[in-house]
């Protein structure tokens, strides 16, 4: 368990929940968990697209369960995340209603946003080509428009830059070297996507930055992940490029959808049910909470296989469009 105290790194394993434009409105009664099952992926969905760019590197690291990330939020982060969204949004626009936001807002039509992509290495360990690094902005567009279900969030990317570092000790070790290889390789302001790969690690395989820490924290904005989480890499369950769709999702703003268990605000959107915990492996069907609604399990905010993650809501969508108003375009 990463928690990270009193902030906004995301990490993609564990529980976190989610905000709504109107936190609150699912009440929530916690329930016995129901034991994410290491169901396994279909086989003939899982440690698909290999071949993908990531030289040398195959060897099918396999490990059942996603491990958590640094957005396992305890209940006041979470709820003081929602609060300054809410707040922010207020301040900026009178309003913090996400759905008459959208429809105000000419510009919440399409977001795109540039990606400077940055590829630390370790000699030849970990030196991504350009080719990855496209799959990578492809999964991510086919992600964000719906074309993996879902709906689309109106948000696209688009390369920028691509560079390479050959430095060992921020390779093997970007939770530690995070400072200084951000503070080197960030470019860009607010509404600039920074993506780093190195080797995070199986444990975690991916950390962000909440929007919401931007303004106190510009330089460390942006998100990290596993040179091997990309698509067509070696991580086994976890190789089609969505542990940086998870990721930039919290970059976006969004909490994990099982934040907070059965308890409001969960991760506060409103067509992301409850759930107890995480959603493990590649379940079909649970629902863990008393609220109605079966859990978000095929959410790409959730922690199943690679293989299992579909789609986003149109709350989520909305979310995000709200959250980009208040922190990133300006
Ligand atoms: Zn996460």
């Amino acid at each position: 368990m990463r928690r990270i105290a009193g902030v906004s790194l995301c990490a993609l394993l564990v529980t976190v929940g989610a905000v709504s434009g109107a936190a609150g409105d699912r009440p929530r009664v916690r329930t016995a968990s129901a034991a994410a099952r290491d169901d396994d992926c279909p086989p003939d969905r899982q440690g698909g697209h290999k071949g993908g760019g990531l030289a040398g590197e195959r060897g099918g690291l396999a490990r059942e369960t996603r491990p958590r990330d640094r957005a396992d939020l305890g209940h006041d982060q979470a709820v003081a995340l929602l609060t300054d969204l809410s707040r922010t949004l207020r301040d900026r626009f009178g309003t913090s209603d996400e759905g008459r936001l959208d429809a105000t807002l000419r510009r919440a039509k399409r977001v795109t946003v540039p990606v400077r992509f940055h590829v630390v290495h370790s000699g030849r360990k970990g030196k991504l080509s350009k080719a990855a690094v496209r799959r990578q902005i492809s999964t991510l567009n086919a992600a964000y428009s719906g074309k993996r279900g879902g709906a689309d969030t109106r948000i696209r990317f688009r390369l920028a830059s691509y560079d390479h570092t050959n430095k060992a000790s921020w390779f093997r070790n970007p939770h530690k070297y995070e400072s200084p290889m951000k503070k080197r390789l960030r470019k860009g302001g607010r509404g600039t996507l920074n993506i780093f790969t190195a080797e995070v690690g199986t444990d975690v395989l991916g950390f962000s930055t909440f929007p919401q820490r931007y303004r106190s924290n510009p330089r460390m904005d942006g998100v990290v992940v596993d040179y091997r989480s990309l698509p067509g890499g070696p991580l086994t369950s976890f190789d089609r490029g969505y542990t940086a769709v998870h990721e930039t999702g919290h970059w976006l703003g969004l909490l994990h959808t099982f934040e907070g268990g059965c308890v409001p605000p969960g991760d506060g959107v409103s067509d992301t049910p409850y759930e107890s915990d995480p959603a493990q492996g590649c379940p079909e069907y649970r629902d863990t909470c008393l609220q109605s609604g079966d859990d978000p399990v095929h959410n790409f905010m959730d922690y199943a296989h690679d293989a299992c993650m579909t789609e986003f809501t149109a709350g989520q969508g909305r979310r995000i469009r709200a959250a980009w108003a208040a922190y990133r375009s300006r």
